[in-house]
């Protein structure tokens, strides 16, 4: 499908997006940037990449197809770096869990004649450099583009048939709404999920060592979506913060009325607000987005597909 693709950033999505292209014979040449030496040579040693740069400019020479794949909050400085360099044609795209913020940093230094067009895989895990990648990470799951106004189809289609490849199924919306839907299914959920293992770290009449003795009681499933990269999420809240303003107020609204449901005894709306997330759990199940086999977190890696989809 390319001749080139550039890699800029090799962790766990750039490593699984090299994997797939590898298996799948997406591109003739893999090329990738890291800015460390431990990532280049690890890349290098797993085969990920044919050649790794220490610079984006050099990484990007040549590519038909470039995609960002570093924390969102790296992309501007990335494209500034990289502009001059990219080939007239090649397709810009990203792999950031945030929409908005990448067209406002990255779209000013893009030149004539190459396509941006922003992307966002929803698949990932909670772990995180070169080595956590595997084959199929993308395998049923969606893949989000938020093409620009003046985007050129052809272009918008090419990147789509490559996701496509990679066995995602491609829907297009604007980056704004993008990021009102991220905001509840994605980034609410790990700011709750990092509060209430903060709660509990602080907690002085539960010791640490109860809390996790005891965590098969729910707080477990928490802990594995804390755990995810903290920098990425740095940047995830940095940069989209008023979605996720806009959702956590709501979602603040709606604590408040099953502490007042607690307090009042008021047990018919504790069950049928219980009863209907029941119901949003079987649509997930339905539509292909998890199992209901038990996740205890002890999916194989490597198979990717019986892998809990996490982000994002
Ligand atoms: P990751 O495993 O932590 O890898 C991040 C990569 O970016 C590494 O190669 C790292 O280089 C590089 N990097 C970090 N800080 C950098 C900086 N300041 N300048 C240049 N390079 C830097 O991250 P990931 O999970 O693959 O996430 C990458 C992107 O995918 C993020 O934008 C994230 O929003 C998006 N995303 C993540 C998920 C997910 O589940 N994790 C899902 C969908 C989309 P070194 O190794 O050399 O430090």
């Amino acid at each position: 499908m390319f001749e080139r693709i550039a890699l800029i950033g090799i962790g766990l999505i750039g490593s699984s997006i090299a994997h797939d292209v590898r298996r799948l014979r997406l591109a003739a040449e893999i090329t990738g940037y890291a800015r460390s030496e431990a990532t280049r040579s690890k890349a290098h040693e797993l085969g990920l990449v044919d050649r790794v740069y220490p610079t984006a400019a050099e990484a990007v020479s040549g590519a038909d197809l470039v995609m960002l794949c570093s924390p969102v909050g790296t992309y501007g400085d990335l494209a500034r770096e990289i502009a001059a360099a990219l080939r007239p044609g090649a397709i810009l795209s990203d792999v950031g869990s945030v929409k908005g913020a990448v067209v406002r940093d990255v779209a000013p230094h893009v030149p004539a004649g190459v396509h941006f067009i922003p992307g966002h895989p929803i698949a990932g895990t909670e772990q995180s450099g070169p080595e956590a990648g595997f084959p199929g990470l993308f395998a049923n799951r969606w893949c989000i583009l938020t093409p620009l106004a003046d985007a050129e189809p052809a272009a918008v289609e090419r990147l789509a048939a490559f996701w496509r490849a990679c066995g995602s199924n491609v829907d297009t919306m604007t980056p704004e709404h993008h990021d009102l839907v991220l905001a509840i299914t994605s980034h609410l959920p790990h700011l709750i999920a990092y509060n209430i293992v903060s709660t509990a770290a602080d907690l002085e009449e539960v010791t640490s060592s109860e809390v996790i003795k005891y965590s098969a009681g729910g707080f477990r499933d928490f802990t594995r979506i804390a755990a995810s990269d903290p920098t990425m999420w740095r940047d995830v809240f940095l940069n989209n913060k008023e979605a996720v303003l806009e959702m956590l107020g709501r979602f603040s609204e709606d604590l408040s009325a099953l502490q007042r449901a607690i307090r009042w005894g008021d047990g018919e709306t504790l069950f049928n607000i219980f009863n209907r997330s029941r119901q949003i759990r079987r649509g997930i199940i339905a539509a292909g987005q998890d199992t209901a086999a038990p996740d205890f977190g002890r999916g194989q890696p490597n198979t990717g597909l019986n892998k809990p989809a996490g982000d994002r």
